[in-house]
């Protein structure tokens, strides 16, 4: 089965764990470069982006991630994990950095206080039927989709959010809190077909 992480420094990881399990891959936590070094692949799970930033770097973990994503390491994020992925990101706070690795710009907490909460089906067509029933949570949105990404979802408004762009797959919403797998499952298979066809990277 194969092997996932998922980047435990704060935030819904052990939600992720769940669902990575259900669906037969041996997942674990990854708080350090060595437990980095033995996954196939790696979840950015939801949770506050700015304070996964700061741990990142405190881990020494953010160089290493930044590499294994330039590497072609499939990666799934929700939510602060989307932030994390997004080239351009609107309403850091200071000095927050991202990864990167998904060629869109990306605002934290885009909805209103009003909305900060809420939940809707989307129409995912990459996944066909039934739609997603999505749970965003102070969540961003995708506001530039650059020519090297393809959105996936979009709110009846017309804003994304749900993009991919090779291995990489990030969500706005929180699909490891609704039993919604198929997300989750895309991930797997991108990482069942890297780490059947490539050879170690070291
Ligand atoms: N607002 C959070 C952030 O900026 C994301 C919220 C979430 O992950 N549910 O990181």
């Amino acid at each position: 089965s194969p092997r996932v992480g998922v980047l435990a420094l704060q935030g819904d990881v052990r939600e992720h764990l769940h669902v990575l399990a259900d669906l037969g891959a041996d997942a674990r936590p990854v708080r350090r470069a060595s437990e980095l070094a033995e996954v196939d692949g790696l979840v950015l799970p939801g949770g506050e982006s700015s304070v996964i930033d700061k741990l990142s770097r405190a881990f020494d973990l953010r160089d290493p991630i930044r590499a294994a994503i330039a590497d072609g390491m499939p990666v799934l994020g929700t939510c602060a994990g989307l932030i994390l992925l997004a080239d351009r990101l609107d309403g850091a706070i200071e000095g927050q950095l991202t990864f990167g690795g998904l060629d869109v710009r990306v605002r934290r907490n885009a909805f209103g206080s009003q909305a900060q909460s809420f939940e809707t089906d989307l129409d995912v067509p990459a996944l066909g039927d039934p739609p997603v029933h999505a749970v965003f949570i102070r969540a961003p949105v995708v506001t530039e989709v650059g020519p090297d990404a393809t959105p996936l979802a979009s709110l009846p408004d017309g804003r994304v959010v749900a993009v991919e762009q090779n291995n990489l797959l990030g969500l706005s919403f929180h699909p490891e809190s609704t039993g919604e797998t198929r997300f989750h499952a895309r991930f797997l298979h991108r990482v069942r077909n890297r780490a059947g066809v490539s050879a170690p990277s070291f």
